[in-house]
Parts: structure tokens; sequence; C-alpha cells
């Protein structure tokens, strides 16, 4: 096991790793910039260095100071959570060039994967189903895009092959409209990813976002840890996560995630990963896969009882996998509701000084978060504060705990989403479980009238 990690990272998660560290008896540098400087998860570190000011690019994006960090403390290897570095594949080959384990897939995995093309390719050619589209990149011709957009049949989806955070999309309806929208979605991919290349699919209408969770040693033993259902989504992004999927057949999930397993030992993948899949009349389509812990995580671990971050460090240090798939058996339910510093329903981010800061507990309820009472939301990064994970026998009792932990939350001095989970907690589709991707959006618009 390693004496020392460094991790590249701030926030909940950033604390939620140092936690796994203790636990394995690692010491953990914390890294932070000038705007973090007095959270108490840096105090509460073995060791931390500033690695530049508040904006991202100059911090937790800077690769040179967050390398030369680890240098200065003598870590040997660096954990980069979620969001910032976490899937850049030229970070990952420049830490282990510099001497130090990267916690996560190869470089080259990443890289792959991290091209939403190359990614599809790969899965189909592992056997993976995927949403219908283009076969691979759309060329610059429109006699060609037009006639795959009819192939495919509309409405169509238009893609960056190297989006992400649900940035750099756009649906079509009509072929009048597809020729404008493929350009803007390549300029606008140009600029926000570096890389124009755009794809398309097939839009789904009525789809759900379920996916599985896999974790895999340097041995070639890889497990799925069942499913999350992360439907509830605004502007492509999660609010709420559960597991396992409300009304999903067993047989066509552990289909799936048997799909998975062979997919991971077929392209040599190590470490935690996610394949996220749309789910429609009974089928799965591939869409991406994340190479790094997800946000949702909490919400695997409670119904399997696996820590899946400590299990990220101890397969990064070489160690196999502690148990099979068999040992993997699904017990209740968990639901995460994310909390966010921002206007509940407009969603404008509000940032500040928290005043008051009141956690809920009791049995099956599990808080991630770093916040405390007068903790200042600085308004450099992204706006989630914190995590409230709870776990019950059934979903009925799951979401009867997360109403009790939510009604115990106080938070004051800034704006949180914690009256959106309010009401969503008790509306009525929601609580019958199975709504689509769509559902929060129709949802907010309905109540806004
Ligand atoms: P990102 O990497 O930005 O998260 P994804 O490919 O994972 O992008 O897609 C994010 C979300 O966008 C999905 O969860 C879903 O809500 C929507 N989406 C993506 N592709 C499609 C599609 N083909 N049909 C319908 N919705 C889609």
């Amino acid at each position: 096991m390693f004496k020392k990690i460094l991790i590249a990272n701030r926030g909940e998660i950033a604390l939620r790793i140092q936690r796994a560290c203790r636990e394995l008896g690692v010491k953990a540098v914390m890294v932070y910039s000038e705007a973090d400087r007095d959270a108490k998860y840096i105090r509460l570190a073995d060791e931390s260095v500033c690695i530049g000011p508040a904006p991202s690019k100059d911090s937790y994006l800077n690769m040179p100071a967050i390398i030369s960090a680890a240098e200065v403390t003598d870590a040997e290897a660096i954990h980069p959570g979620y969001g910032f570095l976490s899937e850049n594949a030229d970070f990952a080959e420049r830490v282990e060039k510099s001497g130090f384990k990267f916690i996560g897939p190869t470089p080259d995995s990443i890289r792959i994967m991290g091209d939403k093309v190359s990614a599809k390719q790969t899965m189909i050619k592992a056997g993976v189903p995927c949403v219908p589209g283009s076969e691979g990149a759309l060329p610059d011709d429109a006699a060609t895009i037009k006639r795959t957009a009819k192939q495919v049949g509309y409405p169509v989806i238009i893609k960056a092959a190297g989006g992400g955070g649900g940035r750099g999309m756009r649906v079509v309806h009509t072929e009048a409209a597809l020729l404008h929208a493929v350009q803007t979605t390549k300029a606008e991919a140009g600029a926000a990813f570096g890389n124009p290349e755009v794809y398309m699919e097939k839009f789904l209408q009525n789809p759900r976002h379920i996916e599985i969770q896999i974790l895999a040693d340097q041995h070639k033993n890889a497990v799925w840890l069942g499913e999350r259902d992360c439907s509830m989504q605004r502007r492509h992004q999660k609010v709420i996560e559960e597991a396992p999927a409300p009304g999903i057949p067993r047989k066509l999930i552990e289909k799936i995630g048997e799909r998975c397993v062979a997919a991971v030992k077929k392209i040599g993948y190590r470490g935690a990963g996610t394949f996220e899949f749309l789910y429609e009349n009974g089928e799965f389509y591939f869409i991406e896969m994340n190479t790094r812990v997800q946000v949702e995580h909490p919400v695997t671990e409670w119904i399997t009882g696996i820590d899946i971050v400590r299990t990220q460090i101890m397969v990064a240090a070489g160690e196999k996998l502690p148990f099979v798939q068999r040992d993997v058996q699904l017990k209740g339910h968990a639901i995460e509701c994310r909390i966010n510093a921002e206007d509940p329903y407009k969603f404008t981010p509000s940032p500040g000084r928290i005043t008051t800061w009141h956690t809920p507990g009791g049995p099956g309820v599990r808080v991630d978060s770093h916040i405390y009472a007068n903790y200042f939301v600085p308004p450099n990064y992204d706006s989630m504060i914190g995590k409230i994970i709870v776990h019950g026998d059934t979903r009925d009792q799951a979401l009867a705990r997360m109403r009790t932990a939510l009604a115990e939350t106080v938070v004051e001095g800034i704006n949180t989403n914690i009256p959106l989970h309010r009401e969503l907690m008790v509306d009525a589709k929601f609580t019958d479980g199975g709504t689509n991707i769509h559902y929060l959006e129709e949802w907010l618009s309905k109540r806004d009238r």
C-alpha cells in the first residue's frame, strides 16, 4: 500500500478521499487554491500545499503545480477525484512519467473513452449496445450528413466527440435545421473542448439514464456493482440518483452488467469506471463511459457495502480486488440528493457565507460534505456543496428517510436547492419510480406556470 497520496481536488470529494486514506493508514496531502485556504478539510490533512490563485485554470487544472506539490511532499500516488483533471489523459501521462501512480485507468483508456466517437466504436466491438447513429465523426459533406440523418431518423442529436458535463449537444427535429445545428455544435465544440468533431445519434424521446458501476484490478479481475438510475436531470445534469433502478427487470440489468464486465476485461481497463446508458422500451443504449469515481458513487456503496474509493486506491497500489462477482449482493435501496448553492428553481448560483449549517442524521442517513457554519462558498467552482444519501430496506423507506433528512437540514446565508428536493420527494410520479430524463424539466416548466 502507498504511504502517502496527493489528492488533486477540492470540496466534498477531496474530503471523501482523505477519509479513505485515513482508513487505509495512508497519509493524505491536500492541494488547495487561495480561495480554499481556510477550508477545514485542508486543516485536517497530514500536509497541504497551495497550488495557485482561485481560478481553476491556475490551481486545480495547473498540472505543473500539482506535480511539484507531489514532488515536494514525497507523495507516491495522485488521486484526481472527479471533474478537473480526472479525465485528462495528458495529466495521467505526466503523473506517471514523473514517477507517481495515477489512481485511475491508463492514459490510453482515458484517451479512448474521453473521445465519445472512439468510445462508441470500442463498445460496439466489445459487444455493448449503443444508440444508433453516425459511424464515427460526421464529415464536412452536406449530402452525407443529410443522408445519415435520414437513415438514423429524426429527431437526431448532434454531440461533440470531446463533450462533457452536459454541454456540446443539440437536438435537431427537421432536415431544414440540420446543417446549421451541425455547424454551430462544431464551432462550440472547437472552442469549448479543443476538438470540433461531432457525431450524430438518434434522439431517444423518453429514455431513462441508467448506469453501471464497474471496478477492475491490474490482474484481469473485474466486477460490476449494480446500476444507478440518474434520470432526474436538468440541463443534462444529474440532480437525484438512486440504486437500484425502480421497475427494470433484474434479468435485463444482469445481462447488461455482464456485458460491461466483459468489455472491461477485453479492453484491459483498470480502476473504477461507469458505463452510462439510455434505457427505453426494454433496451439499453450505451452513451459514454466515465473513467473516474462519480459524484453518485455513495448510493452504490450503500447497496453493495463496497467502498469504491478505498478499492480504487487498493487496485492502483497493485492489489487484487478483494471480492468476486458472487460476493456483490445488493441490499435495500439508496437515494442521493445533490445539494447545490443555487436558486432552487432558477438555478442561478448562490455563492457566499453560510451562517447556519445543520445536517441530518439517524438510521440510514449519510452526509458527504466539506461545509460548516461560517464557510464561504467561493464563486469560482461548481455549485455542489454536498450530498445527502439515505438507505432503506425498501424504496419507500428510503424516500421516507430522505423526507425526514431534508426536513432536518438547515442551511442559512445562501440559497440552496433543498426546497426543490423537498417538493420532489413528495411528487407522485417520482415516488412511483421510473421517471424519464425529461421529467424534471417538464415538472419545472409546469411549476412556473
Ligand atoms: P455528458 O458527457 O455531457 O454528460 P452524455 O453523452 O453522457 O454527455 O449525455 C448526457 C445526457 O444527455 C444524458 O443523460 C441524456 O439526458 C442526454 N442525451 C445524450 N444523448 C442522448 C440521446 N441520444 N437521446 C436522448 N438524450 C440524450
